[in-house]
């Protein structure tokens, strides 16, 4: 008799400390919490548009992706 286990480690501890790094309003310097929309401007590049709820400025910054982008 034979038992077969199949172990699948699929732990996803995927903490990358940068993505912390939430820009500000360059109007009033108000924190950004979470993007309106994202795009990639390339393979290894994407958009991000803020909105603040401050002052209703609105900006695109934009990030090197590495791996995976798993921030949530
Ligand atoms: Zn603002």
């Amino acid at each position: 008799m034979s038992a077969v286990a199949e172990v699948l480690s699929t732990v996803a501890t995927n903490r990358d400390p940068r993505c912390s790094e939430l820009p500000t309003c360059p109007v009033c310097a108000d924190s950004m919490v979470a993007a309106e929309a994202s795009a990639y401007v390339s393979d290894h590049v994407i958009s991000y548009l803020w909105t603040c709820d401050n002052c209703g400025y609105g900006f695109v910054t934009k990030h090197a992706v590495k791996h995976r982008f798993t921030c949530n």
